[in-house]
């Protein structure tokens, strides 16, 4: 049984990033803020590791709200902790969510209906039946599996976003926001940030990165991609600014049984891990719900009908896909700031 989360690593050239584990507390008494410093915490929130990392004026403002706010929504959508918002709407069938909670909620409907599917925000039970939250690990029987996809029809979703009352219409349906939570968490903390008077900043969340506008010294930021191979050879590394850069991989989560491997990524049309062909989808948006909720969607839909989502809605995103066989894609408006690629690189044109 094997967890691996971080799935992009941040690109420390001229940026130095906290690896110990660091509390907002810390740094309040410990770090500068001199415009060229940053100001780091490294917190582990939503079962993973998060870097935060602001520069200049009201860095350490930034930074300390920042951890409050991780803290906040992980309270909030949470499926291990019995108490969270979510965990008592999928107790009780009903519930009114918070403004945060429907916000993501209404994201993460959106997103179903514009990806025919592939996303679905109701998956829990058969994240469930897997044993993914719990890590006792199984392998459902088909038959399971078809009678639990009964649980996740969103059209069974009674959801008024203006007030978040929310009624699941059948029994035994429950919310998994875990394919969107952590790019909602780093697009506020990007508005956050910016209202603490922050004008270059970073976050990594697990490995999903987005940054608040260019480096201090005025040069792009560089985001490496983790090569799911485990290998230190990334990817490639994006150049880019005021972006969210958010990876969907098999490897991040997984564990193995009679040989065979089974992840975390569920195709919601069979109730088993997606097969489409693709080991990892990486998705570039300056809106991180909108990133997250992708890079989960297109690792279900595969490299065909992802060229044809992305043709269709190219001002929206770009996308790196990297297929089982090792063939590397991108998508024509970033190809020229994707660079030191680690295998030949195919470009994606528009439609
Ligand atoms: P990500 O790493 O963003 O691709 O999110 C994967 C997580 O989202 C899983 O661990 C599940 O909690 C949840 N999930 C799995 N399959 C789906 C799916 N098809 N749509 C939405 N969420 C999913
Ligand atoms: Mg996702």
């Amino acid at each position: 049984m094997i967890s691996k989360k971080v799935s992009v690593l941040c690109c420390l050239i001229g940026l130095f990033c906290c690896g110990c584990s660091q509390t907002a507390a810390d740094v309040s008494q410990g770090l500068t803020t001199a415009a060229d410093e940053p100001v780091t915490a490294t917190i582990f929130a939503m079962d993973t590791y998060m870097t935060l990392t602001a520069y200049g004026k009201g860095a350490q403002e930034a930074i300390e709200q920042g951890q409050t706010c991780i803290e906040t929504l992980d309270a909030m959508l949470s499926t291990g902790l019995d108490t969270s918002e979510v965990s008592r709407v999928n107790q009780n069938g009903s519930g009114i969510l918070s403004e945060d909670a429907a916000n993501i909620l209404t994201r993460a409907l959106e997103i179903s209906a514009e990806t025919d599917g592939a996303f679905n925000p109701l998956m829990y039970p058969i994240m469930e039946a897997w044993g993914f939250p719990t890590q006792n690990y199984r392998v459902p029987d088909e038959k399971e599996l078809d009678a639990l996809l009964e649980r996740i029809d969103t059209s069974q979703v009674a959801f008024d976003a203006q007030s978040g009352a929310v009624t699941f219409l059948r029994e035994g349906m429950e919310m998994d926001l875990g394919g969107i939570a952590k790019g909602y968490t780093s697009a506020k903390l990007m508005d956050l940030f910016a209202s603490c008077g922050v004008t270059s900043g970073m976050v990594s969340l697990g490995g999903n990165v987005q940054v608040l506008g260019c480096k201090p010294d005025g040069t792009n930021w560089r985001i490496a991609l983790q090569n799911p191979d485990g290998s230190d050879n990334y990817l490639g590394v994006l150049e880019t600014s005021d972006m969210a850069v958010i990876t969907s991989g098999g490897y991040e989560r997984y564990f193995e049984q009679d040989g065979v491997t089974y992840h975390h990524i569920i195709d919601p049309s069979t109730g088993f891990p997606a097969d489409s062909g693709l080991c990892s989808v990486t998705i570039v948006s300056a809106d991180g719900t909108l990133a997250d909720g992708l890079s989960t969607a297109l690792f279900v839909m595969g490299l065909e009908k992802s060229i044809a989502f992305w043709q269709t809605h190219s001002e929206n995103f770009d996308a790196i896909f990297l297929t089982d066989d090792d063939q590397l894609y991108v998508t024509a408006s970033i190809a020229e700031d994707f660079v030191d690629a680690y295998y030949d690189v195919t470009v994606i044109e528009e439609g």
